[in-house]
Parts: structure tokens; sequence; C-alpha cells
């Protein structure tokens, strides 16, 4: 498995897809994930770009890691938060899950704001995206210490450069990975 971390905007769903499309990984998108299965109250928290809590989380992952266990997988979007890095951190000291490593897409929040009020997803709206970055910051960051302290390799990628150079970036880190 990999994990593929960024604030929102920084480019990790194409770059999760791009690597799944070559190397025939599934790529697993917990925002996908939601808003295939909307309730009215995950919409109400994903419009206003707040994290949805740990329990329910953990719980939708629980359920979607067991169907593609032994697979190669890409994580797009889960851990953003300690309790669930430490969740997942969990399953792999048990050897539920082999973790490779964690690709952190890096980009300045000015860039990734002009690419999603572009993008205008319902919850691209100035407010929820300030929201995001604001959680990002505060409540996802801190896990790079937790997959640091297990030592997890984390990968720091630049993700203001072009989809496909950011792509070429990620092929040279991961090239241990893959073999
Ligand atoms: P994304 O498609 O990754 O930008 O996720 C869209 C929204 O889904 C986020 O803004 C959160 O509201 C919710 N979400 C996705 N993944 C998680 C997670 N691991 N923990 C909590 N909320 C999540």
């Amino acid at each position: 498995m990999i994990v593929m971390m960024g604030v929102a905007g920084s480019g990790k769903s194409i770059q999760s897809q791009m690597l799944s499309d070559q190397f025939g990984w599934k790529w697993l998108s917990t925002g996908e994930i939601l808003r295939a299965h909307i309730t009215d109250e995950r919409r109400e928290q994903m419009l206003l770009g707040k994290l949805l809590n740990d329990q329910e989380m953990i719980a939708v992952l629980d359920k979607v890691l067991s169907e593609y266990r032994g697979k190669e997988v890409i994580l797009d979007g889960f851990p953003r938060t300690v309790p669930q890095a430490e969740w997942l951190l969990g399953k792999v000291e048990s050897g539920v899950v082999r973790l490779d490593g964690v690709i952190h897409m890096q980009a300045n929040e000015d860039v990734v704001c002009a690419r999603l009020l572009a993008r205008g997803r319902p919850d691209d709206t100035k407010e929820a995206i300030a929201e995001r970055f604001r959680e990002y910051r505060e409540v996802t960051l801190p896990i790079i210490d937790n997959f640091e302290a297990a030592g997890i390799p984390i990968y720091d990628i630049d993700g203001e450069q072009s989809v496909e150079a950011v792509h070429q970036q990620i092929l040279r880190v991961i090239e241990p990975v893959k073999n």
C-alpha cells in the first residue's frame, strides 16, 4: 500500500489515478467513496469542508480494505487525523497491511486554491476551501510524525509542477517500491 497525502488541490487524486492506470494498483479515495455513499449528514459536513468523524471513516476503511486484502492499493485521502493514522499503523504492525510509503504532495495554498476554484466541485467554495486548508494544517499534517516514528518512508513531492512533471517525480521516488 501507498498512502497519498496532500492538501485539497495538490493533485493527489489525479496522481493516484495515473499510478493506478500504470501499475494496476487499486485506487481507493475516501472522498470518492463518501460521494458514492452520500447521506444528508455527510453532504452537510463535506460542503463545509469539515472532516467526517474518525469512527465513521475507520469503519468505511475497514470494510473497503478487507475487500482488497493482499492487493496493491493507493490510499488517497486517508488517514487525515492522528487516530486514523494510528489505526492504520496498528494494521501495519499486526501484519494485516503492508505500507510501503507515504507520498506527500506539497503545494502552496494560493496555487491550490486557484486550482480548486477552477475545478468547481460543490465543496470548492472559498469558505470550504479555507476550512479544508485549516484542518489540513492543524489536524492532518501532524500525522507525518506518526508515520516517521513508525519508520514508514515519506516521499516529498513538489505538487506545484505540471501533472506530468509531478508524475515523473513520483515515479523516480517510488522506484524501489514498485520492484
Ligand atoms: P477529498 O475528495 O479527498 O477532497 O475529500 C472530500 C471530503 O470528504 C473532505 O473534505 C472530508 O469532508 C471528507 N473526507 C474524505 N476523507 C476523509 C477522511 N479520511 N477523514 C475525514 N473526512 C474525510
